[in-house]
């Protein structure tokens, strides 16, 4: 069975200050996904591939704001069978590159293909251009670690590894009656994907982290979405509970929503507790995932568990 994805009439990603030529010209028609769900309930679907290494070349990159730069890629096998389903969308980049500079991909062999031993990191598909072929990456800038760096001197013919998407899961429309969004900076690519992708007119609230005003992005929505800017200030990033307690202070009108929160890992960890034991929430109608790990390069996202006080807490 396919699933329709809700994109038709809606405008293409905005991109901010005199860079339109990033932004999808045509809003994106309607398009049912080929690909089989592995595992379907009435809300949800998980998908999983064979992921598959490409070589990407640099198309185009700009800066989206003083902390995002949108990279612009294609690739040598054009993309073939690319899912583009939900906004857990995600690839692994691979730094590793040979003596010429020229990327090495890890061996695939029988539809398998480990990253194990190569340098790489997660990023999410910020959007798939199927007619030009192209896919956009939103990097977070920084000094802090191979893929910052990276994005940072990225140009045009710049070529990269990438491995994926190995699976993806998609929370289905026309479920839910309102909804709860949070990220900080690294997980704004896909909270923009889930503001274009939300049903018309249903009440939406997200919540972001930034440094400031300068970090701003447009975020189109056919939902009727209020969004909540956070400014972490000179506080480094991933050291404040700005997005964990707006979260656990906003109101949910009841227990039809759904809430997605992303960050780094331990700001946002005390959400599991608070959205499934205080808030009553059903475990299909939240997500709350660590995208990286203060001090900790490489992160892994581990199998999130409820901290055992909460559990405690729970079983009172
Ligand atoms: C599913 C998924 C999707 C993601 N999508 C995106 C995306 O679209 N865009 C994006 O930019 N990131 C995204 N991330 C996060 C990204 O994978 C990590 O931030 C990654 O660690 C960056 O790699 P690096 O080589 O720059 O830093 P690393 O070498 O991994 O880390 C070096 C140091 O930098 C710190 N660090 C890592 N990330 C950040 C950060 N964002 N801000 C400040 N310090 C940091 C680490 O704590 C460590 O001390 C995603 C992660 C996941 C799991």
């Amino acid at each position: 069975m396919s699933i329709l994805l809700p994109y038709e009439g809606l405008e293409a990603p905005a991109a901010r200050g005199g860079i339109a030529e990033l932004s999808p010209a045509a809003p994106r028609p309607a398009f049912r996904t080929p690909h089989e769900a592995m595992r379907e309930s009435a809300r949800t679907a998980t998908y999983r591939f064979s992921p598959r290494p490409r070589v990407l070349t640099v198309v185009s990159a700009v800066q989206l704001s003083a902390s995002l730069r949108r990279v612009r890629f294609r690739a040598d096998d054009d993309f073939a069978d690319f899912p583009f389903i939900s906004p857990d969308d995600h690839l692994k980049l691979i730094f590793d590159t040979d003596t010429a500079g020229e990327p090495v991909l890890p061996p695939f062999a029988d539809g398998q293909c480990s990253p194990r031993g190569f340098v790489h990191r997660d990023f999410t598909v910020r959007w798939y251009d199927t007619t030009a072929r192209t896919i956009d990456i939103d990097f977070v800038l920084g000094t802090h670690g191979v893929a910052a760096h990276w994005a940072a001197d990225a140009a045009p013919g710049d070529r990269l590894g990438s491995l994926g998407p190995r699976g993806t899961y998609l929370v289905k429309d026309g479920v839910h009656d309102w909804y709860v969004l949070a990220a900080d900076d690294s997980a704004l690519p896909a909270l923009a994907r889930w503001a274009e992708s939300l049903p018309e007119g249903t009440p939406a609230t997200a919540f972001v982290e930034v440094q400031d005003a300068a970090s701003h992005i447009d975020l189109p929505s056919r939902a009727d979405l209020t969004v909540h800017w956070l400014h972490r200030g000179e506080a480094a990033p991933g050291t404040t509970t700005l997005l964990a307690d707006a979260v656990m202070q906003h109101e949910l009108p009841d227990r039809n929503g759904y809430v997605w929160a992303a960050g780094e890992a331990l700001s946002v960890k005390s959400l599991r507790c608070h959205l499934q034991f205080r808030a009553g929430l059903p475990r299909d109608s939240w997500s709350v995932e660590g995208y990286w790990r203060r001090g900790r390069a490489d992160y892994e996202r581990p199998e999130p568990l409820p901290c055992s006080r909460c559990q405690a807490e729970a079983a009172r």
